[in-house]
C-alpha cells in the first residue's frame, strides 16, 4: 500500500477523438469525489500529447517525456487514434511510449454493472466478475521484425514474438498476487502452446514455477482459443485471468462485449514497483465517429478513475465513486451505446449528485 497524501499530482492526456470529453467528465467526477471524502485533493496537469500535436510537430510527446512524467503519481489517459494517422503510427507514438518501458501490468477489470445487460443470457449484476492480467511490455507486441523485398511479390514481412523468462516470471507474480487478493483464490492462465511450441512453453514452465510461491490459489490452465469459448458458454467459472499481451488484449475485448459495452470497461497500466507513475484509461478507442457530440459514455474512464483512486491508496474514495457509478447505471441514465438517451454532461452530473448524496 503507498503512503497517502494530501495532494494528487495527476497528469491529464485526453488524446485524440472523444478522449478528451470523457477525460473531461472522469476529472470532474473525481473532484467530486475527492471533496467528498474531504482529505485530499487532486491536481490535475493537462498535457496536450494527441495527434494534433503529432501532426504539427512531427511528434507525440516531447524529448523528455519520461522525466516528466515522473513528477506525476497517476496519469488518467483518454484515447489515441486518428483517422488520417495509421493507427500503429499513433500507438507507438503515444500510448506504447508510455506504457512499454515500465507499465508491464494491464489490468482490465469486467463485471455485469446494474441496469446493464449482457448479451449472455442469465448474468445478474455483480456475474462475471473478472480480472484479466496482461503482459504489457513484450511478446507479440514487442515491436521487433522487419520488411524486405518491398512492393514484390515475395515480400516478406515478419513480426518477432519475444517472451523473456524475467518479463513472465514478474507477470505471473503479479497475476497471483491478484488472485490471492480476490475471494475466490482462483487463477486461469491463458497460453498456446499446444501450436508454439518455444515462448508459450517458456509460459507453461515459468507459470508453474512461480505457482509453486502460491500454494493457497487455484491454477488452472487455458489454451487460447477454447478460452473463448469458456468465458462465453461458463462465464461464472473464472475469476482472474492471466495472458501475454496479444492474446489478453482479444480475450479483455471480449470481456467488455460481453459485459455489455466497450463504453464501461476500465483499464489500469501499472508499475508494480512505483517507479513511474501508473496510466489508468478507458478501454475503448478515439470513436472520431461520435466526437465533438457530447454523446460518448463516460462510466469506461469513471470506472478507470475507481483503479487509480485505488491504486493510490484511496481505496474509500475508489468504492464510492464505483457505488455513484453503479446507482447512476441502475437509475437507467445511460448514454445511447446502453440503450439510454442521456449525453456525456447528463450522466456525469448523475454520478456527481450521487457522489454528494452518498
Ligand atoms: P481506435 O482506433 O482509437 O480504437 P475506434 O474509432 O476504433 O478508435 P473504438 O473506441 O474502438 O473506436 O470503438 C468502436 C465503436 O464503439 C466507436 O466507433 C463508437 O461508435 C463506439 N464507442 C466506443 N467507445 C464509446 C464510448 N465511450 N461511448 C459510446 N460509444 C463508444
Ligand atoms: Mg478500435
Amino acid at each position: 500500500r503507498p503512503e497517502r497524501k494530501s495532494t494528487y499530482e495527476v497528469a491529464q492526456i485526453g488524446g485524440d477523438g472523444i478522449g478528451p470529453e470523457v477525460i473531461n467528465a472522469g476529472v470532474q467526477a473525481i473532484h467530486a469525489v475527492a471533496k467528498k471524502i474531504g482529505t485530499f485533493t487532486v491536481n490535475f496537469m493537462e498535457l496536450d500529447w494527441s495527434s494534433d500535436r503529432y501532426k504539427r510537430s512531427g511528434k507525440y510527446v516531447p524529448e523528455d517525456y519520461i522525466e516528466i512524467l515522473h513528477r506525476y503519481d497517476a496519469i488518467l489517459f483518454g484515447a489515441v487514434g486518428a483517422p488520417d494517422v495509421p493507427d500503429h503510427v499513433s500507438l507507438w507514438g503515444l500510448r506504447l511510449a508510455i506504457c512499454q518501458p515500465h507499465m508491464y501490468a494491464n489490468v482490465r477489470r469486467t463485471k455485469v454493472l446494474p441496469g446493464i445487460s449482457s448479451p449472455l443470457k442469465g448474468l445478474s449484476p455483480g456475474d462475471l466478475d473478472w480480472c484479466i492480467i496482461r503482459e504489457n511490455s513484450e511478446g507479440e507486441y514487442a515491436g521487433h521484425g522487419g520488411r524486405s523485398h518491398r512492393g514484390l511479390e515475395h515480400e516478406i514481412g515478419t513480426e518477432v514474438t519475444i517472451f523473456t523468462r524475467t518479463a513472465i516470471r514478474r507477470i505471473a507474480r503479479y497475476a497471483f498476487q491478484v488472485a490471492r487478493s480476490r475471494p475466490r483464490k482462483l487463477l486461469t492462465y491463458v497460453t498456446k502452446s499446444n501450436a508454439m511450441r518455444n515462448g508459450m512453453v517458456l509460459w507453461d514452465e515459468v507459470i508453474k514455477e512461480v505457482a509453486k510461491e502460491f500454494p493457497d490459489v487455484t491454477m488452472d490452465h487455458m489454451l487460447v482459443d477454447a478460452m473463448t469459448v469458456r468465458m462465453t458458454l461458463q462465464p461464472k467459472s473464472l475469476d482472474t485471468i492471466l495472458a501475454t499481451n496479444l492474446h489478453a488484449d482479444i480475450l479483455s475485448d471480449l470481456a467488455a462485449a460481453l459485459a455489455g459495452s466497450i463504453g464501461i470497461a476500465p483499464t489500469a497500466n501499472i508499475d508494480p514497483s512505483r517507479t513511474m507513475p501508473s496510466m489508468f484509461e478507458p478501454i475503448h478507442g478515439s470513436a472520431f465517429d461520435i466526437t465533438g457530440m457530447g454523446v460518448a459514455n463516460p462510466v469506461g474512464t469513471f470506472w478507470s478513475a475507481c483503479e487509480m483512486l485505488d491504486w493510490l491508496g484511496e481505496s474509500e474514495a475508489s468504492q464510492l465513486l464505483m457505488e455513484a457509478i453503479e446507482k447512476t447505471c441502475a437509475d437507467g441514465i445511460k448514454t445511447r451505446d446502453l440503450g439510454g438517451n442521456a449525453n456525456t454532461q447528463e450522466v456525469t452530473n448523475a454520478v456527481i449528485e450521487r457522489i454528494e448524496a452518498l
